[in-house]
């Protein structure tokens, strides 16, 4: 039995997202047409207005829906302190933390030469031009300790000492709270070596 060709399209369509293969992206369809035709509507809507409403910012390239995102766009932050981070996702966490007051840099990704994202692919030819116009006081790296994300920090380091800029890294280490008994060697090695003085 083959499915009506809407079907078929529906379920194609689903295969596009991360993670999902034909069975996930059948049982998808089958459960909005089934009991979600309203979700389903809204779904639609949804996809239809962020892929034609959602833009990069042009000067963070975070997720925009206009040419500056709001966090470029206020005065209240430090235009001269940014915060380089491969996606979205680590901005909200820096923000939730309400501790931070400078700007952002988001890479989209980290260099993966193996999978075609070089340092174009990343914004940095852009971020080049933005360290030497001198407006940027200091960098604050916050790319992830994979091998790619190391990769790319010590890429945007070049950049930065190119430009005289200075390049701080935010320190990794042990979880508020966590025991050490659950903390990665790598993870506590790294902690180790960005000991700082303990004082009162
Ligand atoms: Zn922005």
């Amino acid at each position: 039995m083959k499915h009506a060709p809407l079907v078929d399209q529906l379920i194609h369509a689903f295969t596009c997202l991360p993670g999902v293969g034909p069975r996930s992206a059948q049982r998808m369809a089958y459960a909005l047409l089934d009991r979600g035709r309203e979700q389903g509507r809204r779904l639609g809507d949804a996809l239809h207005a962020a892929m034609d409403g959602v833009q990069h910012c042009q000067r963070c390239r975070n997720y925009a829906e206009a040419e500056l995102c709001p966090i470029c766009e206020s005065p209240k932050r430090d235009a001269s302190l940014i915060c380089i981070v491969s996606t979205p996702a680590d901005v909200l966490a820096f923000e939730q933390s309400g501790e931070y007051l400078g700007q952002y840099f988001v890479l989209m990704g980290e260099l993966s030469p193996l999978d075609g994202i070089g340092p174009r692919e990343l914004g940095l030819d852009v971020l080049e031009q933005r360290l030497q116009g001198g407006e940027i006081r200091e960098l604050i790296l916050a790319t992830g300790t994979t091998v790619e994300g190391e990769a790319t920090a010590h890429y945007i380091l070049d950049l930065a000492q190119d430009a005289g800029v200075q390049v701080t890294r935010i320190a990794q280490g042990v979880p508020m709270g966590g025991d050490l008994e659950f903390v990665d060697g790598a993870t506590l090695a790294q902690a180790l070596r960005a000991r700082r003085p303990f004082e009162s």
